[in-house]
């Protein structure tokens, strides 16, 4: 008979302190809304001797309002913060949020489980069949790349659509483990590496995001095949705060990539042309996914083109 889960024991610890000893344990993996992560469990990809269930934490699931900003726990559910009020101000967040699959899945998948995504491929997001009938790959059970057979490195594509949104807003993430706590700029959260895209120890825990005040206007957007639910084929963020803009991008590369607008803004076709071709310059999309590389590159640039049309003159 088909085993339709590997086997595993099942943690569920109530405190910070209790997950991080469960971490210890070798094969120890983190389970959270788990949208993602049963996919991966029942697909072969994933086969962790312990599973952490940090969804009983209680000390993760606040929005806390701080004299520098705001503090959002690591398991804030995707529909809680793109329901909370304190998170009104920040247009992309809450727009990134509400863009991740259906209800049923943003009722449950949590805010940390979308910044630790694992990265996405058309040649590893397969059945555990499919994957041995092709001799698997240089990221899982393999020692080539489909993608990149010359190549040393997994080009997987960070998928999140949380990250960019959170990026130009300013975003740091906290960190517990064994050495206690440490606070980093999101953006240094990421590495380019598909096979190991987070700065992110095996005992180590994201347990917070800490954000500024909003940015003036912000807005979010993502071009996806199937428009109902579906990871994001390219996805940016914008953010206007002053004279100063912000961009980031999520789905072409193998973590999200910030990208600073060429000059000053202007407001003039002359800038929205040259930010479209400062994006396309920053994106690396491989061929990943179903959909043409040269077309992410281009309909990426395009929509960061758009959306900072969209937030500059609203
Ligand atoms: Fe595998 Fe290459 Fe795809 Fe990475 S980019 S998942 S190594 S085929």
């Amino acid at each position: 008979m088909t085993q339709v889960l590997p086997d595993f024991r099942l943690s569920q610890p109530a405190t910070i302190a209790e997950a991080l000893t469960e971490l210890a344990w070798p094969g120890a993996q983190i389970i959270a809304g788990g949208t993602d992560k049963v996919v991966q469990l029942r697909r072969g990809l994933a086969a962790p001797a312990v599973l952490v269930d940090i969804t009983g934490i209680a000390d993760i699931t606040g929005i806390k309002a701080t004299s520098a900003g705001l503090t959002i726990g690591a398991g804030v559910t995707l529909a809680g913060l793109g329901g909370d009020p304190a998170l009104s101000a920040y247009d992309a967040i809450t727009q990134a949020a509400a863009s991740v699959a259906a209800p049923a899945h943003r009722s449950v998948a949590t805010l940390g489980g979308n910044l630790c995504l694992d990265t996405r491929c058309l040649y590893y997001n397969q059945s555990h069949w499919w994957r041995q009938a092709n001799d698997f790959c240089l990221k899982y059970q393999g020692d080539t790349c489909h993608v990149a057979p010359k190549g040393n490195r997994c080009r997987a594509v960070f998928a999140g659509d949380l990250a960019p949104a959170l990026m130009v807003s300013g975003a740091q993430v906290e960190i517990a483990g064994p050495e206690g706590r440490r606070r980093i700029p999101l953006r240094e959260f990421y590495v380019e590496d598909g096979a190991a895209p987070l700065r992110l120890a095996p005992r180590e825990l994201l347990v917070a995001v800490h954000l500024p005040p909003a940015p003036r206007a912000s807005a979010y957007g993502k071009i996806r095949q199937r428009g109902a639910i579906d990871f994001p084929l390219a996805g940016v963020a914008v953010a206007f705060d002053g004279a100063q803009v912000t961009v980031a991008v999520t789905g072409t590369n193998s973590c999200p990539v910030t990208i600073t607008p060429p000059t000053p803004f202007t407001g003039d076709d002359d800038w929205f042309d040259a930010l479209e071709k400062t994006v396309q310059k920053a994106v690396s999309p491989q061929r990943t996914s179903t959909t043409q590389p040269h077309y992410r590159r281009l309909s990426v640039a395009a929509l960061a083109a758009r959306l900072a049309r969209q937030v500059a003159c609203p």
